[in-house]
């Protein structure tokens, strides 16, 4: 039980078809296709920073850069934007590698790392500080703070934003060699302190960090910031179009003019707007503050919207390219509601996920007028979606359980199951009765039910056709198996966590019932071979996945994926409201 069973097994088809609506993305590289810019040329990158694992927003970046490419027949690299190693780990490069692949996509070797061009940007930085356009600036982070103005004042020149280039040349050289301690200097470019764009006052381009990155060691103490590495990343693996979101709109005046003053191929950036779901949070930054402050389990915690925790709640990799295909890509941010995955999730989980019946709440129950020790092994149809699965059988017996919630002993109005003296259909088996409920005398709890069946009614027989209103599952009590459930519900209770009363934060609107752990539930007998991360409807309550850390021989542990639509939910909410 040790081989995840949706690993590895499908390509990602997220090319555009007839029914795909398009997006202004899509026509930007459809008209420089025309134009034959780039020499007809796509080239994308997915460039995540190693500081966290990858979440639902990541897989529409993901989607849409490997995408596109594979689209307009052109590349899509892979690469780490590794310019901070205060905070990013080769767990985090792992992780993000084998998400990227369950998704479904493929780099091939083109796997780069921003620390694999630190030579080259410091390069570029010395072609800068030449050309008069960069200079090495003694103010404290703060200080720079101060000068740089606000949206309505202009900014202050620095002190040091008149050296030399001799001088500058200098004091970059020993900033590299470490003579200066962290903070204590850092070399900007000289671009105009009183632009509009505070962008464009006169940026960090390299700063000072005594600290060992996870891959160049202790070999730099200098390290670009986000916008002096991005795009030259971008120009020198020859990309064509750098996709990013909505936040790097005003940074890319400042994308723009590195590029053109280092007169270097210019990769054109194009912003979108970044996915928000309701219900839960898409920044790396709080993901890691549920994680180290233990709201959840682990990055992999099946409540969390991370690919890791979404693979492992039993999402599939094409539920999740179907999501972001649908979801579109706009320049406007808006909030998409996370019944929409929950939907794309269950299409798919029908048809693909094989039928089993599952009791999760267990009442006993039992048919007096079937023969101790008989056992009949019944036709179970495995997925109704799709003949080519096939069937199995079933064990029925004497001693069965059915669902606690089942069972009423005083049926409200349009409560069509099981109740004394009524009627019910047990699924792919007979008719069954209530005759008698026994109850615990001290509590008056339901503990068992005695039934009689109907021989006459046996599914797929001739009478069987006589008609009840309710068909329940059900799982023989002696050849079932036990099994733990976990059922999820949302993270957070607001549909913006944001949404808290004043001086309270994000993480008050925590769901305190997001997780229900149910043991002692009983699986039917054919589950015995089931593999960590297989797939199953349970008949009735949702789609199922065998976890994938906690499921082992001695004890199956299921996550509910997403439940299936509750139509008597519905009513009871309906009644009680009205
Ligand atoms: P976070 O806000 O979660 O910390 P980030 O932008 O800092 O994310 P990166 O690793 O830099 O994380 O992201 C890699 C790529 O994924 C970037 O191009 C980024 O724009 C994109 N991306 C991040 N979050 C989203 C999102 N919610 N929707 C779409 N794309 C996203
Ligand atoms: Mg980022």
């Amino acid at each position: 039980m040790n081989k995840t069973a949706t690993e590895g097994n499908d390509k990602a088809t997220v090319a555009a078809t007839d029914s795909t609506p398009s997006h202004f993305v899509r026509n930007i590289i459809s008209e420089d296709l025309k134009r034959n810019k780039n020499d007809g040329r796509v080239h994308t990158r997915f460039p995540p920073e190693p500081n966290g694992y990858l979440h639902i927003g990541h897989a529409k970046s993901i989607c849409l850069n490997f995408g596109l490419a594979a689209e307009f027949g052109g590349l899509c690299n892979l690469r780490f934007d590794d310019t901070n190693p205060s905070k990013e780990d080769v767990e985090y490069v792992e992780s993000i590698k084998s998400d990227v692949r369950w998704l479904g996509f493929n780099w091939a070797n083109r796997e780069y790392y921003a620390s694999d061009y630190f030579e080259q940007l410091y390069q570029f930085a010395v072609q800068l500080i030449n050309a008069g356009k960069a200079y090495v600036c003694d103010l404290s982070a703060d200080r720079i703070r101060e000068y740089r103005g606000t949206l309505t004042e202009p900014g202050k020149d620095s002190p040091y934003r008149a050296r030399s280039v001799e001088e500058n040349l200098d004091l970059f050289q020993r900033m590299r060699a470490g003579e200066f301690p962290d903070g204590s200097r850092t070399l900007r470019a000289r671009i105009d302190m009183a632009s509009p764009n505070l962008n464009m006052r006169d940026p960090v381009m390299v700063r000072i960090l005594h600290a060992t990155h996870h891959r160049t060691g202790d070999k730099w103490c200098i390290y670009p910031t986000y916008d002096f590495a991005h795009g030259q990343s971008d120009s020198i693996e020859g990309i064509t179009h750098s996709i990013c979101t909505l936040e790097f709109e005003d940074h890319r005046p400042l994308y723009d003019w590195f590029l053109d003053q280092l007169k270097i191929h210019h990769p054109q950036q194009i912003e979108f707007a970044r996915l928000n779901l309701t219900h839960t949070v898409l920044s790396k930054r709080k993901l890691l503050q549920l994680v180290q402050e233990g709201h959840v389990t682990g990055w992999n915690d099946p409540r969390m919207p991370t690919l890791a925790g979404i693979r492992r709640r039993g999402y599939t990799p094409e539920s999740i390219r179907t999501f972001c295909e649908r979801i579109g890509v706009a320049k406007r941010n808006s909030t998409v509601d996370i019944a929409m995955l929950d939907h794309c999730v269950r299409e798919d989980l029908n048809r693909r996920a094989p039928r089993v019946m599952a009791v999760l709440r267990p009442l006993r129950v039992v048919i007096t007028n079937y023969a101790e020790g008989q056992v009949e092994e019944l036709e179970a149809v495995n997925n109704p979606e799709d003949p080519n699965m096939g069937t199995r059988k079933v064990p029925f017996s004497r001693v069965l359980y059915i669902e606690q919630e089942d069972f009423r002993e005083e049926p409200p109005k349009g409560f069509f199951r099981l109740s004394s003296g009524r009627e019910v259909r047990l699924r792919y088996a007979y008719i069954i009765k209530c005759v008698d409920v026994i109850k615990n005398p001290k509590t008056g709890e339901v503990t068992e039910l005695r039934c009689t069946y109907d021989p006459d009614t046996k599914s797929g027989s001739a009478q069987s056709s006589r008609k009840v209103k309710a068909t329940l599952h059900w799982v023989s009590a002696a050849h079932s198996i036990e099994a733990e459930v976990r059922l999820y519900d949302h993270l957070f209770t607001e549909e913006n966590p944001d949404d808290v009363e004043e001086g309270a934060d994000w993480l008050s609107n925590i769901n305190p019932n997001s997780l229900e752990t149910l043991t002692s539930c009983r699986v039917e007998p054919f589950l015995a071979s089931a593999a960590r991360g297989n797939l199953y409807q349970f008949e009735r309550l949702g789609y199922f996945c065998v976890d994938s850390v906690d499921s082992s021989d001695r004890m199956l542990v299921f996550n509910r994926t997403v439940t299936l639509r509750d139509s008597w939910a519905k009513i009871e909410r309906a009644q009680k409201k009205g």
